[in-house]
């Protein structure tokens, strides 16, 4: 008999005690699982190492009321036992194999920061009405991160525990500050031998002052190339305002000059989501396949500080974001279904996460938070911040996510210091209201900087929250897709394995 048909069940949200969950004459135990509704009819179980199993409506229940017969519902109780749901002992037999696959999934943090973004200049001759960082300006000691504090990045770098190491240059334009590119690479590559340090280098540019003897370096020094294209050129110059309308052109001559020059998969393209942008789902989709990407990352502008200040062009709720993103995914899936690898990588990371038992080191998305963890910020001024949108909120006259300065802190007051705690317990969503019972969590993340940015409070609040909407809904998305057609269960699984 099972104990808990003679407990009176009383209709509140309180605990229940002990022996309700004690199994005495039923044949399980439960170990720790979230669940929520998928659809009218359908239920997902998903436990801590990211393992989850689709289900008729009510299953849950019957699972935590330990009422399914390992005979009638052979399929199932075997599902609930391979995927970590239940134990037929009280401590699962196969408990150093959970522990293993718990520590795989944490492993990105094995080895702390490792994505070191300089910001190189903060000069500029376009004016994207998103940007909130560029400046038009010719002077380049106002502008130019100098070479003392270039240095000095160098060193803190150096001193991460990461034996691989990402050197990210971004702007305002990159390219314009490519004698500091030239000077920050060349000593990098002298400190990287000293400290045995293995460094990935990026540059981030509109790549319309590109030149041979710049596209020359880059391929002396396997430099990836990550460029902007908003879409077609009714889409993408608006979008990316340039003197003389040519932003479009310039941006795909660059990207035939980085290909022909470095190869095909030494350039790679993101795209911003504006106002304009939403009405054009499937036209940025094509162009995309069109200038030969096999891939796409379908990113909402950042729905605060500058960005949003003209709210006409950038301001956009969440759900129309959705509609757009669903949109756009249906034609990517379509060119796929059509015999073309085509990859939507925001799709692509959180796949990852539900397919493969593999860490993903992606910043917006994990627990602990990216920020500091994953990525640090060097800005142009000398001032060090928890992440990139930290220093677009120091643009705004915020300086929440300050860290330090390159001139006046070493390491440990920076990665370690009262301001990088201060940030902790809101960076992990296991203990965040709201997360900590969400089925979804291990395919989401914490963004303490996303919400103090949006809702004023580092720890947020997640029924308001864009953040939980989109992830939410993205991730749903995911699974009924999956459900609905083996079709495209496969192509995901050609995602996540390219
Ligand atoms: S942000 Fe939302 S979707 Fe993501 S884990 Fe938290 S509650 Fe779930």
């Amino acid at each position: 008999m099972i104990k808990i048909a003679e407990t009176p069940v009383k209709k509140s949200r309180k605990f229940l005690g002990a022996a309700y969950f004690r199994s005495e004459n039923t044949g399980y135990h439960l170990l720790p699982f979230r669940f929520m509704r998928l659809s009218e009819e359908k239920e997902i179980l998903v436990n801590d190492l990211g393992e989850y199993l689709i289900c008729p409506k009510g299953t849950a229940a019957q699972v935590i009321r330990k009422e399914v017969d390992p005979i009638t519902q052979e399929t199932l109780y075997a599902d609930l036992l391979s995927g970590f749901f239940i134990s037929e002992t009280p401590i699962p037999p196969l408990l150093e194999v959970m522990a293993t696959r718990y520590r795989t999934k944490k492993s990105f943090l094995d080895h702390f920061t490792s994505l070191h973004i300089f910001v190189i200049t903060l000069r500029c001759e376009h004016t994207c009405h998103y940007c909130q960082v560029s400046r038009v300006s010719e002077d380049k000691n106002a502008f130019d991160m100098s070479r003392q504090h270039i240095d000095k990045g160098i060193a803190l770098m150096m001193q991460s525990p990461n034996p691989h190491l990402t050197m990210e240059f971004q702007g305002g334009e990159a390219l314009l500050a490519f004698d500091n590119i030239v000077y920050a690479v060349e000593q990098t590559k002298q400190q990287a031998l000293l400290h045995e340090k293995r460094i990935t280098y990026v540059i981030c540019t509109n790549l319309a002052p590109v030149t041979e003897t710049m596209l020359a370096y880059r391929k002396d020094n396997d430099i990836l190339i990550s460029t902007s294209l908003d879409g077609p050129e009714y889409v993408h110059n608006p979008n990316r305002h340039k003197k003389g309308k040519d932003s479009y052109q310039l941006a795909l001559k660059g990207i035939q000059q980085c290909r022909e020059t470095l190869g095909n998969d030494q350039v790679s393209a993101l795209l911003t989501t504006s106002n304009l942008s939403l009405s054009y789902p499937l036209e940025i989709v094509d162009e995309y396949f069109q200038q030969g990407f096999s891939s796409i990352f379908l990113r909402p502008i950042s729905p605060f500080g500058f960005a949003v200040r003209n709210e006409k062009k950038n301001k956009y709720d969440t759900g129309r974001f959705l509609e757009f993103y669903k949109t756009a995914l249906d034609r990517i899936i379509q060119y796929n279904l059509d015999g073309h690898f085509y990859r939507e990588d925001y799709a692509t990371i959180i796949l990852k996460k539900i397919l493969t038992p593999f860490p993903v080191g992606y910043v917006d998305l994990q627990s602990p938070a990216g920020i500091i963890n994953n990525v640090i910020v060097f800005n142009y001024d000398g001032k060090v911040y928890a992440s990139d949108e930290a220093r677009m909120l120091a643009e705004m006259k915020d300086d929440t996510f300050l860290l330090g300065h390159l001139d006046e802190h070493g390491y440990n007051e920076i990665f370690y210091g009262q301001k990088a705690l201060s940030f902790t317990a809101a960076s992990i969503y296991e203990s965040l209201p709201g997360c900590s019972e969400c089925a979804f969590q291990p395919y989401c993340g914490a963004d303490p900087v996303f919400n103090h940015a949006t809702q004023g409070d580092i720890y947020g609040y997640r029924p308001t929250s864009a953040f939980c909407q989109k992830n939410m809904e993205i991730i749903r998305h995911l699974f009924l897709l999956m459900e609905s057609d083996k079709r495209i269960e496969k192509i995901f699984h050609s995602w996540v394995n390219s």
